[in-house]
């Protein structure tokens, strides 16, 4: 980790498939505790991102630094270890666990792979710890339940939770409130606006009015590129911005 190095910096990012670019030439810098949205229309290459970013996917081009740290070549656990969180677009829960023991289970999970680095709460009994990450995701009430009693919000405060208990510096959410109803959706932006300001965000968001109440700097992928990178008013006010994507997605 280099001493006032960005949360995250990425330069010339690119993955092909085949011979289609999901993603080319992005570079992006992001500081520590900002909130970044990530928008633009389905198949913009957001997930692709974030799943170079994480280390499930290698890129064909460029370079990922976590905190100053060349982590390009690392595997996604050795990402985690360094303080990278993220969940995933589709559901990754067991439906008979219950919320407890998906927390215990994440809790367990980050303390075995990590070193006295990182703070005192997870060092903690993990037990403990799933509790508190219940907590603070609003599920405390729902500890006992299995993930299937869940609703759907619950089921994303959860995934959120699970990533949580890692303790990350650094979190991925990808589109945590899609297919949310309006009532999920504000329980999901207090808890986002909740989060500790020392974790650095970045949110893929498909809903305008969440993206832009939550964060701090936007960037919007199209077909692959990073086309804009700005405050949430310079992003609205972008006639560029209105034509690529605004004006597609509200007609
Ligand atoms: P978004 O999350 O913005 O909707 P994705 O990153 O999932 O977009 O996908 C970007 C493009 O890359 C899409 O056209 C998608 O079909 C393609 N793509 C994503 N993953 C793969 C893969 N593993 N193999 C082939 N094509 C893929
Ligand atoms: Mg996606």
């Amino acid at each position: 980790m280099r001493e006032g190095a960005p949360a995250l910096e990425v330069a010339g990012l690119g993955r092909r498939f085949g011979g289609f670019h999901a993603l080319r030439g992005v570079s992006l810098r992001v500081e520590r505790g900002e909130r970044r949205a990530i928008l633009g229309p389905n198949g913009a290459g957001k997930t692709t991102l974030f799943n170079l970013l994480s280390g499930e996917l290698p890129p064909t081009e460029g370079a990922v630094f976590l905190f100053g740290e060349d982590v390009t070549r690392l595997s996604p656990h050795q990402r985690a270890r360094r303080g990278l969180g993220r969940t995933y677009q589709t559901a990754h829960l067991f439906a008979e666990l219950s919320v407890r023991e998906h927390l215990f289970l994440a809790a367990r999970g980050s303390r075995q792979r990590r070193t006295s680095l990182f703070s005192a709460l997870t060092e903690r009994p993990s037990w403990q710890r799933a509790d508190e990450v219940a907590e603070r995701v609003g599920l405390a009430a729902e500890r006992g339940a299995p993930a299937a009693a869940l609703s759907h919000g619950q089921q994303r405060q959860l995934e959120i939770g699970m990533a949580l208990a890692g303790g990350p510096r650094q979190l991925l959410l990808d589109e945590p409130a899609a297919g949310l109803s309006q009532g999920e959706r504000s329980t999901l932006l207090g808890l986002l606006s909740g989060l500790d300001p020392d974790i650095t965000v970045l949110l893929i968001e498909h809903d305008m009015d969440i993206a832009l109440e939550f964060a701090s700097v936007v960037t919007i992928l199209h077909e692959g590129q990073a086309v804009m990178t700005g405050s949430p008013e310079e992003v609205q006010s972008s006639e560029e911005v209105h034509a690529l994507y605004l004006g597609a997605v509200r007609g």
